[in-house]
């Protein structure tokens, strides 16, 4: 084998992990990836979406140029050097009539730290305002708020070597397997090393991440914090309270106590409204009494709710109280969704924080306005996003830019967004893909680099910054970020704050600023950076932070002391709050929204490379069976789930590990991919009085059944044209790019006049007049019963397979791998004909069911006959017979719960599966 011509190491865009990757190119150009060995945060492990990332490179839809919206509702494409006069105008003109506080930026915890440096320098140092606010809003900033009250500084005390050396991990809403996959592989592979090792999940479904868990607390929806006061109180009776610890650094002990007892001192109770056996709860708090070295791990389940900050603040109590912070294999570890989610945090990307993790003290905003040379530094904390957004909505925003994200679909209440980004004079929006929901609401569009062309650094969970290096050149006329708000800002007048040659300059900068007049008071130091050549930060390794220049790092905390005024940590008094919305007759369920294993975000990336759609391609619907029963469901049927704010369709999936009374629903479907899909339609912005983050795991909601009088799917082949979402009958309609092809699924009521015209001219995108169809040797094949209501029609041109469309009236699921094949014949002959208008194929053609190993494209129904014929009973020897999770190990709970539901006959069983394999 040839050796690769280029190998370039940079990091995963996708999640908080931050794994290093080797990207390389061999002679013939082509890219392919697999994870650094030398990465300390995943040695060489990649999740399923991060070893598809070569398949990301050309994404279809990039934007190429500067675009502008037009009189008329269209786009221009205009110059770069006309877009950024326009931006500049539009915000000089709104800050000249209305203010600083009339202008925005909107940013994303996909950008590097660089484009965010610059940005926040821009708005709170330059312009006057800190209305710049991050996505990242939506996903971990009560967990920041935690941190804050309770260390005096935005730390995160734990590292992923931490967890590996715990005694015991708590797992707090967080499905870990699904959301961090290659953390979880390390806390699988730890537990492998250390059996002795306990985990102990609280979530209310039960999850993937479940597998690894020794204790399952499926806690009620929204009762988190009532059960961290509850172990506080346990941790009191049973005499584990650290008092030397709480007398040398810890204040509001006491009074955290006494609230917690106020909320949770009768066990019974606790249990009760907690939703738990008293014996599992007795269980949780003995381990918890009994293991010093205890790392709680918690994520979106107790950030996104109304009283995140708070349940954030219970669980850090504990920790607190106990003295488990700040040595080795211990602490409260909150784990971030995005990529550089920790960047924006460390630069000020949220809006209340100023600068490099400096509030809004008189102190810091003339330190920093010293360090930046600026007499217009922002005074006060800036709009959040969802205040920002409804700003907008009452038009006292007059220009945002928007940067590297998708508020109409990320934000809740995505109808108010919408009618927010209507009212607003100029909206801009850089973006790397040109068909978000958010575009169609853009005046002007900037082309951004993505991954593959960036060139920065990003931070990951456990305070780690690693290089993302770029591979080739920015594509089209797309830019980096920072050179479009560096060129906007020298537009505005503020020239050289803004001349920065390249990205190392803006780091260098920003190490600068976080080490300027700090001298150990302040938590974030990279001191060391600031004279960083341009050489050193190309090859700057993985470094976790701090990192002064005057004295050698130390993990933070290690000396009891905190950034708190007094440096003396604080447990604050925490009464739990309930969900914030309640349950009626009308809307008795719960809807919980997350992520998916193969999935991330908006999908614009993932939602283009097939394998990761195998596995789950359509919004889903999970509800326990029995509720299913009570609302008159079936597995595959499409459901209504709906309130006041709106609603969405989905498809059903019954699954008795979900907690009855609550739903999910995953958070990636926009309408650029599907209709009617959109889960954030039905998400009331209610926000954390504290963090400013939304609820979204708590939203009353019904559900009913979608009374769809057909459904239907239809296949194109890989390079026709796609009739847009709008262009599809019925209220169902799911785009999922396929091998080969792409698949559309549909359901609805009311269904076209005649299929046959329907599809001729919807399907058929290839503007070619029909009468010009026997020129170009074009034919339809054609099936109907009408006693059944099936129809199918495939246009073939030239022997090839163009398309195919099927219509039933039942919502079974149907297998298309074999169909998918017919779009690779390049003529197809009578036989296959038959089969297209059978709507099986003759030979025996297995049905492989849904894909479980993303890597290695396995279905469901093989994996189960590898299972039953050669007698497997681990997923270890179903790797080894099917290779089955051996490449990332992120289906590894999927082939455990598969072999433990389908176990093989003990005759099967007796007969060890690798000496089958052998034979
Ligand atoms: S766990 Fe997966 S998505 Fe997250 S950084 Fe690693 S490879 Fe990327």
């Amino acid at each position: 084998m040839k050796p690769p011509s280029v190998t370039i190491k940079t990091t995963c865009p996708y999640c908080g992990v931050g794994c290093g990757v080797l990207a390389e190119q061999n002679t013939a150009g082509a890219w392919s990836v697999r994870g650094d060995s030398d990465h300390p945060a995943n040695f060489g492990r990649l999740c399923s979406k991060g070893a598809a990332l070569a398949e990301t490179i050309n994404l279809p839809n990039r934007l190429m140029t500067p675009l502008q919206r037009t009189a008329d509702g269209g786009l221009q494409r205009i110059s770069w050097d006309h877009a950024l006069d326009q931006i500049a105008e539009g915000f000089r003109a709104a800050i000249d009539e209305f203010g600083p506080d009339s202008v925005g930026i909107y940013v994303s915890g996909q950008i590097l730290t660089e484009d965010y440096y610059v940005a926040n320098k821009l708005m709170k140092g330059f312009i006057g305002s800190a209305n710049i606010d991050t996505n990242s809003r939506l996903c971990m900033s009560s967990a920041v708020a935690a941190y804050n009250r309770a260390f005096g500084s935005d730390t995160v005390p734990v590292s992923y070597e931490d967890l590996e050396n715990a005694d015991l991990v708590v797992l707090v809403g967080s499905n870990t397997a699904y959301a961090h996959p290659v953390t979880f592989q390390r806390l699988v592979a730890a537990k492998e090393r250390r059996p002795e090792m306990k985990f102990v999940v609280i979530d209310p479904r039960k999850t993937a991440t479940c597998d690894i868990a020794d204790l399952h607390l499926p806690i009620a929806p929204g009762a988190d914090a009532l059960l961290f006061n509850g172990l506080l109180v346990a941790l009191a009776e049973a005499g584990k309270i650290d008092h030397e610890f709480i007398a040398a650094s810890v204040d509001g002990f006491d009074a955290s106590l006494a609230a917690a007892r106020a909320d949770a001192a009768d066990l019974e109770i606790l249990a009760q409204r907690c939703g738990l056996s008293q014996a599992k709860l007795e269980q949780f708090f003995a381990w918890f009494i009994a293991h010093e070295r205890t790392v709680s791990l918690w994520s979106q389940g107790l950030n996104q709710s109304a009283s995140g900050s708070d349940k954030g603040n219970a669980l850090i109590n504990c920790h607190l109280a106990t003295g488990r912070v700040g040595k080795p294999a211990m602490g409260p570890f909150s784990i971030t969704g995005q990529p550089n989610a920790m960047g924006g945090r460390e630069v000020g990307g949220l809006a209340n924080m100023l600068a490099a993790h400096q509030g809004f003290t008189p102190e810091a905003i003339d330190r920093v306005s010293r360090f930046w040379g600026s007499q217009n530094v922002a005074q006060k904390p800036g709009l959040k996003a969802v205040d920002l957004f409804a700003a907008a909505g009452k038009g006292q925003i007059k220009a945002l830019w928007i940067i590297a994200t998708n508020p109409v679909f990320s934000l809740p209440d995505s109808h108010a967004v919408r009618t927010a980004l209507e009212h607003c004079p100029l909206v801009v929006l850089s973006e790397c893909v040109a068909d978000t929901d958010t575009a169609q609401y853009a005046d002007i569009l900037l082309p951004a680099t993505t991954w593959g062309e960036r060139d920065g650094t990003v931070t990951n969970s456990e305070r780690r910054i690693s290089r993302q290096r770029p591979l080739y050149p920015p594509v089209g006329e797309s830019r980096h970020d920072w050179q479009a708000l560096c060129a906007v800002a020298q537009r505005l007048g503020f020239g050289t704050a803004f001349d920065f040659a390249d990205a190392a300059a803006i780091f260098r900068e920003y190490a600068a600023l976080t080490a300027f007049e700090n001298n150990g008071s302040r938590d974030l130091d990279l001191g060391a950076f600031n004279q960083l050549t341009d050489e050193q930060y190309n090859e700057l390794p993985p470094t976790r932070w701090p990192q002064p220049a005057d004295r050698p790092p130390v993990e933070p905390f290690s000396d009891g002391r905190f950034f708190t005024e007094n440096r003396r940590a604080r447990m604050l008094p925490i009464t739990a709050q309930g969900a914030p919305s309640a349950l009626t007759p009308l809307y008795p369920l719960r809807l919980n929204t997350g992520r998916l294993r193969d999935q991330w975000h908006g999908m614009s990336r993932t939602g283009a490379v097939p394998k990761l759609l195998n596995h789950v391609g359509e919004p889903t619907l999970t509800i326990h069976p029995m509720d299913a029963a009570r609302f008159k469901l079936r597995g595959h049927q499409i459901a209504r789930v709906g309130n006041t704010l709106g609603q969405l369709l989905t498809r059903v999936v019954l699954d008795e590990h979900q907690r009855q009374g609550s739903v999910f629903v995953p958070m990636h479907w926009s309408d650029a991919f599907s209709r009617n899909g959109l889960v954030n339609a039905l998400i009331a912005p209610i926000i954390d009085p504290v963090s400013g983050q939304p609820e979204f795991k708590t939203q009353s909601v019904r559900v009913e059944h979608y009374p769809a009088e057909w459904f239907g799917f239809a296949l194109i082949r890989e390079g026709l044209p796609v009739p847009e979402l709008q262009e599809l009958p019925g209220d169902y309609a799911v785009k999922i790019t396929a091998t080969a092809a792409m698949r559309i699924e549909l359901a609805g009521v009311a269904s076209p006049h005649d299929w046959m015209d329907w599809a001729k001219t919807t399907l058929n995108q290839q503007k070619f007049a029909l009468e010009t169809a026997a020129e170009i040797d074009r034919e339809w094949i054609e099936f109907a019963d009408s006693a059944t209501g099936r129809y199918r029609i495939a246009q073939i041109t030239q022997g090839r397979l163009d398309w195919v469309l099927h219509i039933t009236r039942d919502s079974r699921a149907v297998d298309t791998h074999w169909l998918l094949g017919l779009f690779a014949e390049p003529s197809l002959n009578a036989a296959q004909r038959a089969d297209l208008m059978a709507g099986k194929p003759a030979g025996a053609q297995a049905d492989v069911g849904p894909i479980i190993c993303a890597c290695f494209s396995l279905g469901r129904n093989p994996l189960i006959a590898a299972i039953q014929e050669h007698g497997i009973t681990d997923a270890k020897a179903l790797g080894a017979c099917t290779q089955a999770g051996t490449n990332c190990g992120s289906c590894l709970p999927e082939l455990k719960a598969l072999i433990a539901q389908n176990p093989p006959s003990a005759e099967a069983a007796t007969t060890p599966a690798k000496a089958s394999i052998e034979d």
